[in-house]
């Protein structure tokens, strides 16, 4: 079914500049009440992967996050919120953000997303089974609220990787075991959205994450705010402004060939989609073969396929790092000893880029080999 977007210019995070252009992004779509009905209990799933101040770019602005909730409650609904961060306290992370505090003052109730229910999903391509958080399960439904931003694993976050948060916890490590390839990966990220069925997205466009994202980067002014029902065609419009090529971003092609939705046929409605494009936006354009992971496969791939390295000059040797990651035993552990920078080893690291994404000091960057820069070089 061809797509619509709505893509609004706002530039700056003045919270009356933010509700006008959701408002006005929702009009051209035919108002909220499109997509909420009268009584509805809807879930807002803003982007909050750590505890971190709106300025360093890492999660939803809070301001985005109140123009929803305002737009929303206007139609009716209860509301309340919630995610599940890879790393801390969820409640704690939003408090840091700002959202707890707008989500207080407008009455949208915290839902905590670390308790869930498995659910069985006959209709997965590839997953036949997820755990999802029951305050999202025990929803009438669910609007997602992602922050535009460059990722180390999926190339980008839009739409679609947003909903990742609503497998409770450490869940979301035993899916980077099981999917270690980043096409699988994907693949999971539209099953995960074919069960869910978000009602809408409304991205925070205004200040985007490029380089090392989705913690690391550094911001970048685009001035958006994109809204769309089609999850899909979202992710394609935030690839249109990064100038990446959608064939390389799994949550567009398996989401238009699984008919989650339409990255083929959109309409574009708001300002024009090409006073948005960011030509020079630092993401990463290498081709498929050099990206996403190994599995801990072969020697060759080990050798080509990027790699996280640990700045010693920026780490504060915390250990997050060695928290996080999924493998057992770890692929990033302590083999110079505590108090000293933690240390990967890529022979059983399956480049799922989880402790890049949650150093808390941006100290862990990606990084090509030198036998993946050469084969680059010579394509
Ligand atoms: S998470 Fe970052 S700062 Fe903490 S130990 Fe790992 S590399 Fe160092
Ligand atoms: S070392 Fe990092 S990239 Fe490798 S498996 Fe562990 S968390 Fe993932």
């Amino acid at each position: 079914m061809p797509a619509t977007v709505a893509i609004i210019r706002c530039d700056s995070y003045d919270e009356s500049s933010v509700f006008d252009a959701v408002g006005r992004a929702l009009e051209l779509l035919g108002g909220a009440e499109r997509f909420v009905r009268d009584g509805e209990r809807i879930v807002l799933k803003p982007n909050f992967l750590v505890g971190a101040t709106p300025d360093k770019v890492v999660n939803t602005h809070p301001m985005v996050f109140s123009a929803a909730a305002r737009h929303l409650q206007a139609a009716s609904a209860k509301l309340s919120y919630g995610d599940s961060p890879g790393f801390g306290n969820a409640l704690a992370a939003a408090r840091k953000i700002g959202i707890a505090q707008v989500a207080e003052t407008l009455g949208v109730t915290y839902a905590d997303f670390s308790e869930g229910r498995q659910v069985s999903f006959a209709e997965g391509e590839l997953i036949k089974q997820f755990t999802i958080a029951s305050a999202v399960l025990d929803s009438d439904g669910l609007v997602t609220l992602p922050k535009l931003k460059t990722h180390a694993l999926t190339r980008m976050t839009g739409a679609v990787k947003n909903q990742f948060g609503c497998i409770p916890g450490m869940l979301k490590g035993e899916f980077h075991m099981r999917m270690p390839d980043v096409d699988r990966f994907a693949q999971m990220l539209v099953d995960l959205n074919r069960l869910l069925r978000p009602r809408l997205a409304i991205v925070d466009g205004i200040v985007g994450m490029q380089g090392n994202g989705p913690r690391g980067g550094d911001p970048r002014q685009i001035g958006a705010i994109i809204v769309s029902d089609d999850l899909v065609a979202v992710d394609a419009t935030v690839c249109r402004i990064m100038n990446l090529d959608t064939a390389l971003v799994g949550t567009v092609t398996y989401g238009t060939a699984w008919g989650l939705g339409d990255a083929d046929d959109i309409t574009y409605v708001g300002d024009p989609i090409e006073e948005f494009v960011v030509a020079d936006y630092d993401v990463n354009r290498s081709p498929q073969s050099t990206t996403g992971s190994t599995g801990g496969g072969t020697l060759a791939k080990r050798l080509i396929v990027p790699r996280p390295v640990i700045d010693p000059t920026k780490c504060t040797a915390c250990g997050t790092c060695v928290s996080v990651c999924p493998v057992d035993p770890k692929a990033v552990d302590w083999a110079n000893g505590k108090g000293v920078p933690p240390v990967h080893d890529y022979g059983r690291c399956i480049r799922c880029y989880c402790c890049q994404e949650l150093c808390p000091e941006r100290a862990i960057d990606v990084r090509v080999p030198p036998l993946g820069r050469f084969l680059h070089a010579r394509q």
